[in-house]
This record gives C-alpha cells, sequence and structure tokens, in this order.
C-alpha cells in the first residue's frame, strides 16, 4: 500500500480536494492509504480519510449510507426539524390527514410505530408544510456524498420506500438501469397498498 498525504488549511485548498474526490474514489487508488488532516472541515476530512481507506466495495458503501443518516439526523435535531403528529398519528401536512403516519403511510413498510428501517433516501424527503416552515438538508449540502458516483446519487434521489438493507444494496449494484427496473416492480406493491 502507498500512503497519501493531504493537507487541507483553507476554503480554496478543500474545494480543489472536493474536485479530486472522483480520483481518489476510483480503482486508481485501490492500493493507496489517505492521511487527510487540515485546519478546514475537520469532520468532513475524517468522514473522506474513513470512506477512502474502506476498499471493500459493501463497507465502504453502508458507512456512506450510514454516516449521512446520522448527520442529517443531528442537522434535524439541532434545528428543531421533526414531524409532529397528534394522538391519533396524524402528522400536521393538511396533504396527509387521511392515514396514520403521515408520508410514510403510502409505504408497505410502515408499522404502527412508523419506520421500521433507515432509508437515506427517506430521510431527504420533507413535505411541502414542512419545507416552508424549515430548511433541511438536501443531497448538495453532504459533501460526503460525492463518494458516490452519479448513478448512485441518483439512485439516493430517488430511493424512497425500501429498508435501509436494499437501500445499501441497489447501490451496491450502482447500476442506474436496474434501479429502473427494481423501482417498477416496487411502484406494483405500494400501488397494491392504496
Ligand atoms: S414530512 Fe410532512 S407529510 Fe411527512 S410526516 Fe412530516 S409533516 Fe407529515
Ligand atoms: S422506508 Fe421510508 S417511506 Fe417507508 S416507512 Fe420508512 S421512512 Fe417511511
Amino acid at each position: 500500500m502507498k500512503q497519501k498525504n493531504i493537507q487541507i488549511n483553507s476554503e480554496e485548498e478543500y474545494q480543489a480536494f472536493l474536485k479530486r474526490i472522483p480520483m481518489y474514489r476510483s480503482v486508481l487508488c485501490r492500493f493507496t492509504t489517505f492521511a487527510i488532516s487540515g485546519t478546514v472541515h475537520p469532520e468532513e476530512l475524517k468522514d473522506f480519510e474513513t470512506a477512502l481507506n474502506l476498499k471493500n466495495r459493501k463497507r465502504r458503501i453502508t458507512f456512506l449510507h450510514d454516516r449521512a443518516c446520522d448527520i442529517i439526523d443531528q442537522y434535524n435535531a439541532a434545528n428543531g426539524i421533526v414531524c409532529h403528529y397528534n394522538s391519533d398519528g396524524i402528522c400536521e401536512d393538511p396533504k396527509h390527514q387521511t392515514r396514520k403516519n403521515g408520508c410514510c403511510c403510502h409505504c408497505y413498510l410502515q408499522t404502527s410505530q412508523g419506520c421500521p428501517s433507515r432509508n437515506l433516501s427517506c430521510k431527504f424527503y420533507f413535505c411541502d408544510h414542512m419545507c416552508k416552515k424549515f430548511r433541511p438538508l438536501t443531497m448538495k449540502d453532504i459533501e460526503l456524498l460525492r463518494m458516490f458516483t452519479p448513478s448512485e446519487r441518483q439512485i439516493i434521489k430517488e430511493n424512497v420506500f425500501v429498508k435501509r438493507e436494499t437501500s445499501i444494496g441497489l447501490l451496491r449494484l450502482g447500476s442506474y438501469l436496474l434501479f429502473c427496473v427494481y423501482s417498477i416492480v416496487k411502484f406494483y406493491r405500494i400501488k397494491n397498498v392504496f
């Protein structure tokens, strides 16, 4: 293994580093270990270092998926972004007041307690009602997601209504075409619950 030391001490250096991510995550750096440090964005640098040093695809994707979920959860907790339900389990959004569990009512996975899983794509979804009240994170806000290829990012954008394991599994496949085939099957399954 070859070691690459990266020092990032300014915003310009950080932006230049982000532009090099496609090369660092590619097969060209399969046998390179990264030591990344600096005075700007220390948490992000630590996450990039961890992800780049995970050479096993499954372990890398699982780390990225779960870490992005943690980042969203921390941001939402810090900014009071939480959906409120009344005692009957009905949320505030006027468009979702006919069934329990808000927007999750459309998902065949939901339980009476809400979501039984943790799916990154669902974490980005907020209804218009919530988006008017708050500013939830978008995919662009989470720079760590640059570790995914453009097709993988597109899968994250669209892959709601699945369990964490399926979400990670489809990212491991990394094929947008296969994802579309899977989505057609999923659509019929979702349609059956209406
Ligand atoms: S995002 Fe909107 S529709 Fe979904 S649970 Fe929250 S308030 Fe309800
Ligand atoms: S998988 Fe997504 S849509 Fe389904 S219950 Fe969980 S958060 Fe809701």
